[in-house]
């Protein structure tokens, strides 16, 4: 009989902790967010950063090497590493693919007229600088308008040792065991309300997804915008089910991701 209820309860703990593990995935919570900024804006550091600071939150700030804001604000980019946020890299002069629909993208810097190589070239370069700001040997990379491609040839193929991980431009969210850390989705800001953006959050809770959201200007900046209020409504809900949520820059959560998958992988092969 004591026989029969020690199987019992060594079963029950079982069901218990695998249930526990696909409902809790993100170190031990329902889902995890990735908040991120792209183009290096004077808006991430005014208007986002003090935000973020006094809530404790670490974002990921997906920077161009000779942005604006950079040039002129190098000093206080230097300083967001120190306080746990990521600078990433999103390319030295932000090339995309010109053509129909994208008037803004300047002859010498349209992708589709880069070789594989001058891009490699200008990627590594980003490193390399952001390597003299943070000390960092380890990165991840944001594709720029979502191009991951030139003509035919992709360029993150022989990138991928460069980096860590690799976020694209597409609204889907997904499970830990589903994602391609080099096609990393995300939800892309453009004039939501703070309940619309806590939306999303609510639909990574619910599916145990990750849900990384793309930031551009934040009270100004880029018309592809969030107001404060949005903003920090939505930072304001995070913080507040963190209990739930696992709030952690890109490099942090893709490397959980890399150990769960290949953890993963190792258990369906026994
Ligand atoms: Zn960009």
């Amino acid at each position: 009989m004591k026989k029969i209820a020690f199987i019992l309860l060594i079963s029950c703990s079982f069901i218990i902790s695998t249930s526990a593990q696909s409902t809790r995935p993100w170190q031990g919570k329902k889902c995890a967010v990735v908040i991120t900024y792209d183009d290096a804006y004077d808006q991430h550091l005014d208007n986002a950063i003090p935000v973020l600071d006094s809530l404790g939150l670490k974002a990921t700030f997906y920077i161009t090497a000779f942005s604006t804001s950079m040039q002129n604000r190098m000093n206080e980019w230097k300083k967001l590493p120190l306080k746990g946020h990521e600078l990433g890299n999103h390319t030295l002069n932000h090339p995309c693919v010109g053509g129909p629909g994208r008037d803004w993208v300047k002859p010498e810097y349209d992708l589709s007229k880069y070789t594989v190589q001058r891009m490699l070239d200008e990627t590594r370069m980003t490193n390399l600088f952001l390597r003299a700001l943070d000390g960092k040997t380890r990165r991840t990379f944001a594709y720029t308008c979502g191009d991951m491609k030139i003509g035919d040839s992709s360029f993150i193929e022989p990138m991928k040792k460069d980096f860590v991980a690799a976020r694209a431009v597409r609204n889907q969210m997904h499970k830990i065991n589903e994602i391609d850390l080099y096609n990393v989705d995300c939800y892309m800001v453009n004039g939501e309300t703070g309940p619309q953006l806590i939306e999303w959050a609510k639909k990574a809770m619910e599916t145990n997804s990750l849900l990384v959201v793309l930031f551009h200007g934040v009270n100004g900046g880029n018309s592809l915008n969030v107001s404060l209020e949005a903003h920090s409504q939505f930072l304001h809900f995070l913080k507040k089910n963190e209990k739930d949520i696992w709030i952690a820059p890109m490099i942090t959560v893709a490397d959980y991701i890399k150990k769960y998958q290949s953890n993963q992988i190792k258990t369906t092969k026994r």
